[in-house]
């Protein structure tokens, strides 16, 4: 058989996702929530490339697919490559499983290379969080941190995971058995970025640097409802007014620090009427940062900023916070190697954090794990158009490529 070129194997992958689409719960839109009748299709187009690939191949009980590479004489150590391939209800035809494409494309480059480097491919079951309301099933079973109580969850036809697994032909008491074993050097997780950052700066591929951190807070302004035309400006305590002059506080922080995303989404007012002054207004904030000091230093700021707006206009303040999860950093060595590869794939090195979390995420609790994000044309994601550049699929192949052919050499 001839080798394929990298342009090649990027119309190959493509045209896989656009044919896994069609393995779906609903007719014309693309839907594969965890477990679900297609996932049984998925998993058996996979098992047959990765068995003409020389693999050996398996399914651990939380619905993982597993894809074993052993070159002879190879060393122990091996690479674990892999996303997801559950989605969102009317989903795209990229988001995941174009990192499990990939990393077939990948395989097959590292055995056309002689490469002595073991891989385990990984298509993860779950991690969009759909059917279960709980996300990263398939990778916390991985990571060897799947809590047995999610076992319970129903999903919303009253069906428990328990039984979602049993139904599927597998036993949710070996869950635990899913967990990787210490052979595992490493993983790396391709994915397409879900946002404008990369189309914005005519980029094709970034090094992942973190995941970022996120807290989540509601705060609440009270002052005193009152007639809008009686109430004379200097005697108003109102709420609403208070909350504006923040919400605009929190933008402004966000557009002078570094790094800061902070959001006002929601809003509540009472009594919510055209003629009445605000007595209470009551607002979200998510702030993130891929470093927890900083986001906890600017949540620590807004509240002052709060506090200060509140006392000026003789308002009383309330907070709640809802969320504090720390930022997940990536692996320095293999995010070094990364981005290694992408200078050496001649392509302008670009690191940034993800907003959104990820199974590389979950398995960075387990492993170094590293991850390669893609371009997404128009920042289009969990949506029908989502779509890649095949000149972008073959840059994170060459990347990719370079990426084993380094740890190969590191490694063996
Ligand atoms: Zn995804």
């Amino acid at each position: 058989m001839s080798n394929l070129s990298l342009q090649q194997r990027a119309q190959r992958a493509i045209a896989e996702c656009r044919h896994i689409a069609q393995m779906s719960e609903e007719p014309g839109r693309i839907t594969r929530r965890f477990l679900t009748p297609p996932v049984r299709n998925v998993h058996a187009h996979l098992q047959q490339r990765m068995e003409s690939l020389g693999m050996a191949v398996r399914r651990d009980a939380a619905g993982n697919l597993h894809g074993l590479w052993k070159p002879a004489n190879a060393c122990s150590k091996r690479l674990v490559l892999g996303s997801h391939i559950d989605t969102v209800p009317d989903a795209g035809a990229f988001d995941g499983i174009l990192g499990v494409m990939l990393a077939m494309e990948l395989v097959e480059i590292s055995q056309e290379l002689k490469l002595l480097l073991p891989f385990e491919v990984i298509a993860f079951s779950e991690e969009e969080g759909v059917r279960f309301g709980v996300p990263f099933i398939g990778s916390r079973a991985v990571a060897g941190r799947f809590d047995i109580a999610l076992l319970a969850h129903k999903d919303s036809d009253g069906v428990t995971l328990a039984d979602a697994i049993r139904d599927f032909g597998l036993e949710p008491g070996k869950i635990g058995d899913a967990a990787l074993d210490a052979d595992a050097l490493g993983f790396l997780e391709i994915h397409i970025e879900q946002g404008p950052v990369l189309e914005s700066e005519g980029l094709p591929v970034a090094a992942v640097t973190a995941i970022v951190g996120q807290s989540r807070l509601s705060v609440e302004f009270r002052g005193h409802a009152n007639h809008s035309g009686t109430t004379p400006m200097h005697l108003r305590g109102d709420a609403l007014a208070g909350v504006a002059e923040w919400i605009s506080a929190v933008e402004s922080l966000a557009q002078q620090t570094d790094g800061l995303i902070a959001t006002v989404g929601k809003i509540e007012v009472e009594p919510n009427a055209a003629n009445v002054i605000a007595g209470v207004a009551r607002v979200s904030l998510d702030a993130r940062h891929a470093d927890d000091a900083s986001r906890k230093s600017a949540v620590e700021s807004l509240l002052a900023q709060a506090h200060a707006i509140a006392t000026r206009r003789g308002l009383t303040m309330q907070t709640e916070r809802q969320m504090d999860q720390s930022a997940v950093p990536m692996d320095e060595r293999l995010t070094a190697i990364l981005v290694a590869a992408i200078a050496a794939a001649a392509l302008p090195v670009k690191q940034m954090p993800s907003g959104a979390g990820h199974d590389a995420m979950v398995m960075a609790t387990r492993v170094p794990a590293s991850m390669l994000f893609l371009r997404s044309p128009g920042s289009i994601s969990h949506h029908p158009n989502e779509s890649v550049l095949e000149e972008d699929v073959e840059a994170a192949l060459n990347v990719g490529s370079k990426f084993l052919q380094r740890l190969a050499a590191e490694v063996g």
